[in-house]
């Protein structure tokens, strides 16, 4: 069966009542989640739409926000600079890890991982917090192709119990990789965290990346088009945390997931797909999300190592005759 909407439907349909797992509860609103939230959605870099479930559903982009910084800090510093503050080794540790700080290099080892995420945040320009944060609101804007918002209750929850992340920043300033305005780097990156989005809009902002940095259904430039490169690279080796070696065997695309339930992957030149499926499991990543994104790879051979000549499928979708199509909770 190569008929896409057909076979995510059918996804949909064998996944939808497992229920391993767990919500995320060190954050505490996290736990407000709804366990059978469930959809999934593509977006080409035409700007065709298939998803299914309730791809309406808002929750918070949490650790997926961290892909989008870093490319706004590779813009506004620049390759080198930012090289030689966050590395782009895989850690092979959970996704907030303090051990790696504090070995030879004195540095985070990827972006990540949160202490390489915070280092990033710390790298945002602007005047003063408010106009970091609206530059920040701003390129969000644009990946997704709409107004952005901040949920404020899970903002106010992650600040309140953040106490790892904290000290992570304080790690960071004493290696001189931040400055001393922690609190105001802390803000910033639990906003990041707490955008606002929809599964749709992170298929729309993986298709973006896949499209070069432009979105597809606005057609506006998000990120200049020689950063993907570095973005779709950490993606690929530190996307998933500790399940990183794994995924890219198994599944074999640049992703990257959060807490809250979203995985968002990027097939280059095609395709952004996105997850959303509340339960994770202990490394943080979403469970079904992870048993849809197997199951697509292997009907639709999207493994970056599978052959170009077997690359059949749903990549070539925007010559074929299928339609755009959503089912659910539109
Ligand atoms: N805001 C979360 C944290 O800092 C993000 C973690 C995640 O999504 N993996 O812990």
């Amino acid at each position: 069966m190569s008929d896409l909407p057909e076979f995510i439907k059918s996804l949909y349909e064998k996944y939808r009542f497992l229920d391993d797992g767990s919500l995320a509860s060190y954050i505490p609103e996290l736990t407000k989640a709804d366990p059978n939230w469930f959809a999934i959605s593509i977006v080409t870099k035409e700007g065709e739409i298939f998803e299914v479930g309730d791809s309406q559903e808002h929750f918070t982009i949490q650790s997926i926000s961290k892909v989008f910084v870093y490319g706004m800090a590779l813009e506004d510093c620049d390759r080198q600079t930012l090289l030689e503050k966050i590395g782009v080794e895989p850690t092979g540790d959970p996704f907030n890890s303090v051990i790696r700080l504090d070995e030879n290099s004195k540095r985070p080892d990827n972006p990540m991982v949160n202490a390489g995420a915070i280092a990033t945040a710390g790298l945002i320009k602007g005047v003063n917090a408010t106009d970091k944060l609206n530059r920040l609101l701003s390129m969000f804007r644009r990946y997704i192709g709409h107004d952005v918002f901040i949920d404020a209750p899970v903002f106010m929850s992650e600040r309140a119990t953040g106490h790892r992340n904290r000290a992570l920043a304080n790690l960071l300033l004493n290696f001189g990789i931040i400055g001393d305005n922690i609190e105001e780097i802390l803000d910033l990156y639990f906003q990041q965290c707490s955008l606002i989005v929809n599964c749709h809009d992170l298929a729309v902002m993986a298709a973006t990346l896949a499209n070069r940095g432009i979105n597809p259904i606005t057609k506006q430039q998000a990120v200049k088009p020689c950063y993907i490169r570095d973005i779709l690279s950490v993606m690929h080796t530190c996307g998933m945390y500790n399940y990183a070696g794994e995924w890219a065997y198994r599944v074999g695309i640049p992703a990257k997931s959060g807490v809250s339930g979203g995985i968002m992957a990027v097939i280059p030149d095609k395709a952004g797909i996105a997850v959303f499926s509340p339960l994770i499991d202990r490394r943080g990543n979403s469970i079904r999300g992870i048993k849809v994104f197997e199951d697509l790879s292997d009907q639709f051979n999207l493994h970056l190592f599978d052959s170009p000549l077997e690359k059949c499928s749903f990549l070539d979708i925007s010559q074929s005759s299928q339609e755009s199509m959503v089912i659910g909770n539109r």
